[in-house]
């Protein structure tokens, strides 16, 4: 696969920003792989961005691409595709040569938002954990057992996340 360059397509004239100008030069497949890795979430603040307003700083919802692993600022970050995430342009700005760790933290996040296979994967995953602690803790103590094990159940369930950072 061979990345097409693309027109600079922001209003900052000249691109003046290396980050900025390389930020143009993704293909569409790339962009796509970064807005699905978080099901179009900004992996910073969790909040939804714009497929549209890619590279539009200003437009609602802007966003662009953000490296996990800052490139400049000593961080030794790379260009490759796991280190690619989707941010709002405030965010990212905001964000700067921080890591993403501390910029996550102004919003009180410590993981990216989840890809949508993994929000399904997850889901059925913790149904049957649910169900399955639910069934255990149920046949031990009668109905009553059965009502907390279906209670107890669905909150294990809810309460498993996976780390995708
Ligand atoms: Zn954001």
């Amino acid at each position: 696969m061979t990345a097409k360059p693309r027109r600079c397509q922001t209003r900052w004239a000249g691109c003046p920003d290396p980050d900025e100008r390389e930020l143009m030069s993704y293909s569409d497949d790339e962009i796509e792989a970064a807005y699905d890795r978080t099901d179009g979430n900004c992996h910073l603040c969790g909040g939804r961005m714009a497929w549209s307003n890619y590279g539009k700083p200003g437009r609602r919802q802007a966003w662009e691409m953000e490296h996990s692993r800052p490139r400049g600022g000593g961080w030794g970050g790379t260009d490759h595709a796991n280190n690619r995430y989707g941010a709002h342009v405030s965010c990212n700005r905001s964000k700067g040569t921080r890591s993403t760790r501390s910029a996550r933290r102004d919003y009180g996040r410590t993981r990216a938002p989840l890809s949508r296979s993994t929000k399904v994967k997850l889901r059925r995953r913790n149904a049957a954990i649910g169900s399955g602690v639910g069934a255990v803790v149920g046949s031990a103590g009668g109905p009553l057992g059965a009502v907390l094990g279906g209670v107890f159940g669905s909150w294990i369930g809810d309460s498993i996340e996976i780390d995708n950072d």
